[in-house]
């Protein structure tokens, strides 16, 4: 059996309680993946002393170098891939292809943040006097605190661990206890590349103990959180009271426009991969598809025939579509939300109830579920289930369509089928959410864009690649003025 420590001031260290707590296989709950360490307040004092003290040296590494350190990450990581995708599908339950796939972001992001070391461009700008030049550089924050998720257990560490590093600053990272020795294992990649003691610090333990100390400790700097968003609203506040640096990600209530001119056969795989894909436990997950009436009987009947043939099981088999659910909190919720569906009077199309056959009957299994004549304001077609049950809504128009899809709290992605090309601009222009799909489904980011939703989803671009993305999270900017004229000032300033 695995135990899992946290890793401070560059050595594996249990908690200082000496506590520990276990994270078990989703779809096997007798089978535990490791015995965790149950950390406490003076760990994270622990963690954030050693991230100050590292601070100084790190940040005045140069930045080629550390992401040199990146590029031998995703090197390891890319040795390490099998193994770390199946460690993904026991942790988790996703099945193998998106563990493999989950792995595979990490990597592609350590090569593209690698690359920023010799970038990490500012801009040099001509002074409006003779003798002088004007720039602006990215600096780094400082101790940043990391707070992730279960549901890409590697991937959002690295989207967030990455660029914090490769802009200087210097991290304490709290994981979600579902998946820590995922978490384990990818600090354990950066310690084999050759990071320097401090500069990343891993803690374990409850979210509302170590995660919401982390946020408010005197000595941290910024926090990045992704999560559900009652979570992050919480330490919103918090961080708003002490005048700190936070950045939210958080959920989705995403949908699929399926217009009468789609492409049903792509609509359907679109409609099935999103919804159901990671056992819908995605931020970005499909959780409604909103269907022109004119096609809405024939989506019905093709989009439940290919839901019926989706096959549960453990991730790890062949055969296995769609796995587990994380653990019996989310089971309990969305089954909850079933319940609720059916009592406000939404049709019951397919699934609904728990999963018990075979061997899934030692999981977290919950049947692909499909509820029709669902109405924009019930609540199943409004809330995050952030499970594997899709809502189907009837649009009379196109107009209608956008309304639907833009009248929740939420605002991560969106997808239109469609093959008119002045519709799929209006959507394009008009759908309230960050990320916007034409003819593909609501899931599927790539790393060389930024990524991020607006209202209820979080503050808009904030993590992955290009313009306004992780870049502009984990570095500020510091403006330069050099007179180089040798002038009083009064002289210059007369110009
Ligand atoms: P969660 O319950 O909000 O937890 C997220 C992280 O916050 C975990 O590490 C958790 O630790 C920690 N935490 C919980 N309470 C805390 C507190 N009071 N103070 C500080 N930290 C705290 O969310 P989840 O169930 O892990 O993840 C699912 C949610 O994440 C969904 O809403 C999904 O949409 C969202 N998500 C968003 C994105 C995006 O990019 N927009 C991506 C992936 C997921 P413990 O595990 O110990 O509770």
């Amino acid at each position: 059996m695995e135990q899992i420590k946290n890793y401070i001031r560059g050595k594996w260290v249990d908690a200082k309680s000496g506590e520990t707590f276990q994270s078990i296989n989703p779809a096997n709950k007798d089978e535990v993946i490791g015995i965790v360490s149950k950390s406490g307040r003076k760990d994270v004092d622990e963690a954030v002393k050693a991230a100050r003290e590292a601070y100084e040296g790190w940040r005045l590494t140069p930045a080629p170098r550390r992401g040199e350190i990146l590029f031998r990450a995703a090197e390891i990581l890319l040795k390490n891939k099998d193994a770390l995708g199946k460690l993904e599908t026991r942790e988790m339950g996703k099945v193998l292809p998106e563990g493999l796939g989950d792995v595979q972001e990490a990597i592609d992001m350590g090569y593209y943040l690698a690359g920023e070391g010799r970038r990490l461009s500012g801009e040099t700008v001509p002074s409006e006097l003779p003798s002088k030049d004007t720039k602006s550089i990215r600096v780094p924050i400082g101790v940043f605190g990391l707070i992730t998720p279960w549901n890409f257990p590697i991937a959002i560490p690295a989207w967030k661990i990455f660029p914090a590093l490769v802009c200087g600053n210097t991290v304490v990272f709290k994981p979600s206890s579902d998946t820590s020795v995922c978490a384990a294992k990818f600090v354990e990649v950066l310690v084999e590349a050759g990071l320097s003691k401090g500069v990343l610090n891993l803690v374990h333990g409850s979210g509302g103990e170590v995660g919401e100390y982390l946020v408010s400790h005197p000595e941290v700097n910024a926090i990045s959180f992704t999560g559900s968003f009652d979570t992050g609203k919480h330490l919103e506040a918090i961080c708003g009271a002490i005048h700190r640096i936070i950045v939210t990600e958080m959920g989705g209530k995403n949908a699929i426009i399926v217009m009468d001119d789609a492409n049903l056969d792509l609509a359907v795989e679109g409609a099935i991969w999103g919804g159901f894909g990671t056992t819908g436990q995605r931020c970005t997950a499909a959780s409604r598809v909103v269907v022109h009436q004119k096609v809405y009987p024939a989506f019905i009947d093709r989009f439940r025939a290919a839901a019926s043939r989706l096959r549960l099981g453990d991730g790890l088999q062949k055969e296995t579509d769609v796995g587990p659910v994380i653990n019996e909190s989310q089971f309990n919720k969305i089954l909850n939300y079933i319940e609720i569906g059916k009592k406000e009077g939404a049709t019951l199309l397919l699934g609904g109830k728990a999963y018990r056959e075979g061997n899934c009957s030692k999981g977290y299994f919950i049947e692909p579920t499909i509820f029709g004549e669902v109405t924009p304001d019930m609540r199943i077609a409004q809330e995050e289930i952030f499970g594997p049950v899709v809502s189907v809504i009837r649009a009379k128009s196109f107009e209608d369509a956008i309304r639907t899809v833009n009248g929740t709290s939420y605002g991560l992605s969106s997808s239109i089928y469609t093959q008119d090309v002045n519709k799929s601009a209006v959507a394009e222009r008009d759908l309230e959410t960050g990320i916007v799909y034409i003819n593909a489904s609501t899931i599927g980011a790539e790393i060389q864009l930024p990524f991020g939703g607006i209202k209820q989803s979080g503050y808009g671009r904030k993590e992955a690649g290009g313009r306004g993305g992780a870049l502009d999270t984990y570095s500020r900017w510091k403006v330069i003025y050099r007179d180089f004229s040798g002038k009083l000032q009064k002289a210059q300033i007369d110009k």
